[in-house]
């Protein structure tokens, strides 16, 4: 081969090269950021909240084995569910819905110690949004108003570094329209002397252990939405919601509630 046809040549490879790469760059792209993820999968494996076991690349926070052995709620959207059951005679509401059934020493109660204790937002904004699918594939979207969540106390929430509530809200408000709140209701700061405290504050204090934000007084919520992880006996719920169906200074025409589990 002769020093022109060399060049002629290597100018062809070095054009189709370029043409293969230029064609196939979304390709190259996903199988490089494949490798990376099975890299970091073995540098940092994943494993099952539930079981243990490792998780495949496609898997997350809970392994497919053990996500379909889950006790969803066969409530759906029906009044007569626990959590309307639960509240009845303590708390008007217009809807109730919970996602999971909760079991002492359950898959369930593994989950949720996961979201609460150890750090598993991610699964807690997954399960909002599963929340949410399920509503809208079962009735449609229930248009809320506003969404709120029970709160932390700011102690536990600077040790824990988030609210699961929260979390759960902002995966359900990915999927459901409405205003997410998170500051509407507030855990009384024991700082707070009575003579500090305004008139709606000092209103409520007896009453319940929570706060409206006084930031919302004076607002109208015409279909408010409150979140919280587990609904056990009902106290906490009722609780927040009576910190504000009491007061005069607020409006909420209509309150619904919504967990990610419930007991049963
Ligand atoms: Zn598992």
């Amino acid at each position: 081969m002769g020093e022109i046809d060399k060049s002629l040549f290597l100018r062809y490879v070095f054009r189709d090269m370029g043409g293969f790469v230029a064609r196939n760059v979304g390709n190259v792209r996903q199988v490089l950021s494949e490798l990376a993820l099975d890299m970091l999968d073995f540098t940092f494996p994943r494993t099952c909240v539930v079981c243990g076991d490792l998780l495949i690349r496609q898997e997350f926070d809970v392994c497919y084995s053990c996500y379909f052995e889950l006790p969803f709620s066969v409530y759906g959207l029906s009044k007569d569910n626990p959590i309307c059951r639960g509240l009845a005679g303590r708390v008007p509401l217009e809807m109730g819905y919970f996602l999971l059934d909760y079991r002492r020493n359950s898959g369930v109660s593994r989950m949720m110690k996961a979201i609460k204790y150890e750090g598993a937002e991610t699964l807690a904004v997954r399960l909002g949004k599963e929340m949410g699918e399920r509503i809208i594939h079962d009735r449609g979207d229930p248009n809320f108003s506003h969404f709120a969540v029970i709160p932390m106390h700011p102690s536990k929430l600077r040790k824990r570094g988030y609210n699961q509530a929260l979390r759960l809200a902002e995966g359900i408000k990915e999927m459901l329209i409405g205003e997410l709140i998170p500051d509407l209701f507030l855990q009384p700061n024991k700082s707070i002397t009575q003579t500090k405290k305004n008139r709606a504050e000092r209103l409520i204090a007896s009453e319940s252990k929570y706060l409206i934000n006084p930031k919302y007084l004076g607002f109208n919520f015409n279909h408010l939405c409150l979140i919280d992880d587990v609904m056990t006996t009902g106290s906490t719920i009722e609780s927040c919601l009576k910190s504000c169906l009491q007061l005069d200074d607020i409006g909420i025409d209509r309150v619904s509630v919504m967990t990610a589990a419930c007991v049963l």
